[in-house]
């Protein structure tokens, strides 16, 4: 897959699910390693260099949402793929506040957790490997994809790699309209009906740290079929 291979963490207190979840990434060519608990978890997540972080939500000690948001409060923007109940706050746990980059609900299939991981790993490697030339620079937001680094007023935003890969991909087709289920396949790598709500969180995000009170507004939606970029 790589010349390094992915590293992940896994933050899951079920001996069993932890396990099935080493034994299949490690088949993918990951090195896997971890955490049973919150603090270990919380700790591991934010002292190592991770390509990826595979959260559960109940854990002992903090949980999975605490520790999620601790982290992006503090600046990390590692890849987090949280592990769900159906009763969970889905929207609560992509948005601004708990700031998670996918998440898959409990019981999960482990087909559908790989493909998760996979689209996630894809971009990281892209990241690494890719860098596009597109700059964009205009009404005071400036987006450098070299150095990954926006830029509002000239302050540098904390974006995850998931909101920065969102921007650019509306960026670099300004006026273009997109439904959410092609925003899925282009910046997610994967269609998924039911997930379109996931697209949503992310432009709310997205839009709070990009379009502050009273600044242009860069994305705007379009009634009834899906969101524009306006430059
Ligand atoms: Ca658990």
């Amino acid at each position: 897959m790589q010349d390094t291979k992915p590293r992940i963490l896994i933050v899951e207190d079920e001996p069993d699910i932890a396990d099935l979840l080493a034994l299949h990434l490690n088949d993918l060519g990951a090195t896997t390693d971890h955490a049973t608990d919150g603090h270990q978890g919380l700790k591991a997540a934010s002292t190592r260099e991770w390509d990826l972080v595979i959260l559960d939500l109940r854990l002992p000690g903090i949980d999975g949402l605490e520790i999620c948001r601790r982290l992006r409060a503090s600046g990390n923007s590692v890849p987090i793929l949280m592990l769900t109940a159906k009763s969970a706050e889905l929207d609560r746990i992509l948005g601004l506040e708990i700031g998670a980059d996918d998440y898959v609900t409990k019981p999960f299939s482990v087909i559908e957790v790989m493909a998760r991981v996979r689209a996630i790993l894809r971009r990281v490697e892209l990241d690494r490997t890719e860098p596009m030339s597109l700059v964009f620079d205009a009404k005071g937001l400036s987006i450098n994809a070299t150095s990954r680094e926006v830029r509002l007023e000239g302050a540098l935003l904390d974006l995850t790699p998931r909101e920065f890969d969102l921007l650019t991909y509306f960026a670099a087709h300004p006026g273009a309209v997109y439904r959410r289920s092609q925003l899925l396949d282009q910046v997610w790598g994967y269609g998924h009906e039911g997930y379109e709500h996931t697209v949503n969180s992310h432009i709310n995000r997205l839009r709070s740290k990009i379009q502050p009170a009273g600044a242009h507004e860069f994305i705007v939606t379009v009634w009834g079929v899906g969101y524009k970029f306006v430059a």
